[in-house]
């Protein structure tokens, strides 16, 4: 083999070339990671060709392009995800073992890519797959963090934070592009030229721009995700090194270096920072910037905008790209204001994600001001304008001495749209009832979905096998084809097979939770599993009453016929909402006490598996029993959760909160363990003086493992180390732990006695996965193209 004849057609050389001349080594002395990034390489090959044909066949159609503005973009590892789209999974291992080397350890020696906190993020990351998949011409645009969410341990039960590193080793999947360079103002002052207002920015920072490629299912389209970096207009200062000052040389390039430095560890409650909104006009500028600069090279009418753009703003971090794009077509392309509002209302689109008040995103003006004085005036003339047409209107998007994000996106958007059928309704009816009076047609519903390629095939390959065996492979690009299962959850042989998979997940999980942390889980027991982002309204504190409860009761009565559990917790709080620290540190309390407990252990188990991150929810996914969807009613926008879970064979046991209440509807009742108030019924709970010490005295199980908590027996030597939460739980209680413990008792008594019937579990499970093939965001993109974007698919023209 020789340099200049790089082999395409054979797999294996590929990457033996790419191990040599890419990486510079000899194969005798290549590591696991070096054999991984020649992988890599090879893997990346085969989908540039693609990638570049997709972006012909997009200028040659002049097609409508779709811009996805997410301000996280949580896509974790994609060596595997790129294999499975382009269907070289087979050819891959069987060359790494070739080489004599373990497949799967290769895989996993990738870095996690944790460019976002979770949820939301994730939810951009499956929309890019979706949009690749479904050959439709889109750019995801994001911030490329050096350093992602960060890496959780535990020290004596407590959450301790340490940097992540993603980019510490060379990120194959990433192209540098110096030609997208945009240089940005910040600052300054606004002064009139010739009657028109001129904005002279004081700061300049420039965009620097990394192209990840996104390949689609059978790789017939690719897309790219574009993460910009800041770098300094003059990064380095000649004179003052030469007058010896090293450091303040550097000082430019440092402060520029900043602003895509970190990843705000914040999910729901804004941190009120300079930073954090410099980040935001950051990546919304250099986006809008670079939409410009691609219409404009074919475009000479900016009229033709709407006709070719698609701006989401998914959430409202990239709010400001609504005035960014209004000023620069008023500003500095001169069009008159009226008009540059109505283009940018036509491109511009906006998905809200919650409903909790302390979590929609508002900059005091003097701090806007102060950055973005230019756009500060702009959205006083949107709200004037705003005013002249609609009287009687009342939410401005500045009042109150704040600019607040979610009244401008609403009144910069051509659509609004919620996540699921219950938060859509209840944006109608709460945030956004005034607007909605005003505009009945701009808020529509796109319940959120998942991509199956990674949360069913790729990270479930024993079920995704048992699936295609039974009804082929079309369900992997359609999944609504998983209702041909149906019939089968009726065949006791099938059955057999499907509950062999969920066993077999579940030993792999076992074995490693062994190696990993020590850990002995008890395979036969019923996996209960919660993992997302530590919150009140997500009631993790909920889970671990009823475990404290559970274990005082097996203690009570040891020889009763009990359902072995083993309960599985997952997830990082925001390093400032010590509330969530203190919820962790609690379940890691009781877990110590209830696994040390040689009269229940058989029967119980807690357990908290540190860095919840895509790629531990890809393992503990396949393996669980029983999904814990448990918000309270109205909280939780959505969930993602949720769907990946009923979609691998988990039942939920849930509230009627965000899209449980669709998955409840499709799986059927029958398959899903309800309980709880309603979103409503939980709004007049809140009203009732004492709910919670009520629901307290009303229910000796929850009083007796409030007790436990307060007795200090989870925190020998310290009896109110978690005097915060009962205080909480029996004063307060907003988010009503207390009012619906009792039903949700209840309700996992019914899952141990479903449990106990193996076969009926079984086939409730395959019940959840064959009816889930809705909450493909396959389907959630069709929703997007059609009801809000307009836009076409170009596959087969590529
Ligand atoms: C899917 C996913 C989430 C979202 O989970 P919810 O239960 O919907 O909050 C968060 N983090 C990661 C890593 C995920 O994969």
């Amino acid at each position: 083999m020789a340099k200049d004849e790089m082999p395409k057609s054979d797999f294996r050389d590929a990457i033996l070339w790419h191990l040599t001349y890419t990486l510079g080594k000899d194969p005798d002395h290549a590591q696991v990671f070096d054999w991984r990034l020649a992988l890599s390489h090879a893997v990346r090959d085969r989908i540039v060709d693609r990638w570049m044909a997709s972006t012909r066949a997009t200028y040659r159609a002049d097609a409508k392009r779709v811009y996805y503005l997410s301000m996280e973009f949580l896509i974790g590892r994609l060596l595997q995800d790129n294999i499975v789209n382009l269907q070289l999974a087979d050819q891959a291992q069987a060359a790494i073992e070739s080489f004599g080397l373990d497949y799967r350890d290769l895989l996993l020696d990738e870095p996690d890519a944790a460019l976002g906190n979770g949820g939301l993020g994730r939810l951009a990351a499956c929309f890019m797959e979706s949009l690749a998949t479904l050959g439709c011409p889109a750019y995801g645009y994001g911030i490329r963090y050096e350093h992602g969410l960060f890496r959780q341990s535990f020290a004596e039960g407590r959450q301790m934070e340490a940097p992540e590193d993603w980019l510490a080793q060379p990120y194959v999947w990433q192209f540098e592009r110096p030609e997208a360079r945009f240089t940005l103002g910040f600052g300054g002052r606004v002064v009139t030229r010739d009657g028109k207002p001129v904005w002279e920015p004081e700061n300049f920072v420039q965009s620097e721009a990394y192209d990840v490629p996104v390949i689609g299912w059978q790789g017939a389209w690719a897309n790219t995700l574009r993460l910009w970096a800041g770098r300094a207009v003059d990064p380095f200062d000649l004179g003052r090194f030469n007058a010896g000052d090293f450091t303040a040389a550097a000082e430019a390039e440092a402060l520029a270096r900043t602003i895509s430095r970190v990843l705000y560890p914040e999910d729901s409650t804004e941190a009120g920072k300079r930073l954090r909104l410099t980040q935001e006009y950051f990546f919304s500028a250099a986006s809008i910037r670079d939409i410009l600069r691609r219409f404009e090279a074919d475009h000479a009418d900016l009229r033709l905008l709407p006709q070719k753009v698609a701006i989401q703003l998914n959430d409202t971090h990239p709010a400001i790209a609504g005035p960014e794009l209004l000023r620069i077509l008023h500003d500095e392309r001169g069009l008159p204001f009226d008009e540059a509002l109505a283009i940018t209302r036509a491109c511009v689109n906006y998905t809200n994600h919650t409903l909790l008040p302390e979590a929609l995103e508002s900059w005091g003006e003097g701090l806007f001001g102060e950055l973005l004085p230019r756009h500060l005036q702009i959205i006083d003339r949107i709200d004037a304008e705003d005013a002249k047409a609609h009287p009687d209107r009342r939410n401005a998007a500045r009042g109150e001495g704040r600019v607040r994000m979610g009244e401008l996106s609403f009144i910069l958007s051509n659509r609004v749209n919620g996540v699921s059928a219950l938060h859509t309704g209840l944006m109608k009816t709460t945030v956004f009832a005034d607007q909605h009076r005003i505009w009945p047609d701009r808020i529509v519903n796109q319940t959120n979905g998942v991509t199956p390629r990674r949360w069913l095939h790729g990270c479930n390959p024993r079920l995704s096998r048992l699936i295609t065996q039974t009804i082929g492979d079309g369900w992997v690009g359609d999944l609504e084809q998983l209702q041909a299962l149906e019939p089968h959850a009726a065949d006791a042989g099938w059955l057999e097979q499907f509950a062999a998979v969920k066993a077999a997940n579940k030993a792999d999980l076992s074995d490693w939770a062994r190696r990993e942390h020590g850990l002995t889980l008890n395979p036969q027991a019923l996996f209960d599993v919660q993992i997302k982002r530590i919150h009140e309204y997500k009631r993790q504190h909920l889970n671990i009453l009823e475990a404290i409860a559970l274990w005082q009761e097996m203690r009570e009565n040891p020889s009763a016929d009990w359902t072995a559990r083993v309960k599985i917790f997952g997830g990082k709080a925001a390093p400032g909402y010590f509330f969530a620290k203190d919820i962790i540190r609690l379940i890691n309390d009781v877990a110590g006490v209830i696994n040390a407990d040689a009269a229940t252990n058989e029967k119980l188990q807690v357990v908290y598996l540190p860095n919840y991150n895509v790629t531990l929810a890809e393992r503990l996914i396949p393996a669980a029993d029983l999904s814990e969807q448990i918000s309270t009613a109205g909280k939780e926008a959505s969930g993602t959760g949720n769907m990946k879970f009923a979609l691998n064979g988990a039942p939920t046991i849930g509230t009627l909160d965000g899209a449980n209440v669709e998955i409840r509807e499709l799986v059927g009742p029958e398959n899903f363990f309800l309980f709880g108030l309603t979103a409503e019924e939980a709004e007049a709970r809140r009203a009732v003086p004492d709910h919670a010490a009520r629901a307290v005295a009303g229910d000796p199980r929850l009083k007796r493992a409030i007790e436990a908590i307060r007795s200090g027996i989870f925190s020998p030597g310290e009896p109110d180390r978690y005097a915060n939460i009962v205080e909480n739980l029996t004063g307060a209680d907003y988010f009503l732990v207390a009012s619906d413990f009792a039903d949700y008792w209840r309700a996992q008594r019914e899952v141990d006695f479903a449990y106990a019937d193996r076969d009926g579990w079984a086939r409730m499970a395959a019940l959840n996965v064959a009816r889930s093939g809705w909450f493909s965001s396959d389907r959630t993109i069709r929703g997007y193209m059609q009801d809000i974007w307009n836009a076409k698919s170009l596959l087969g023209q590529e």
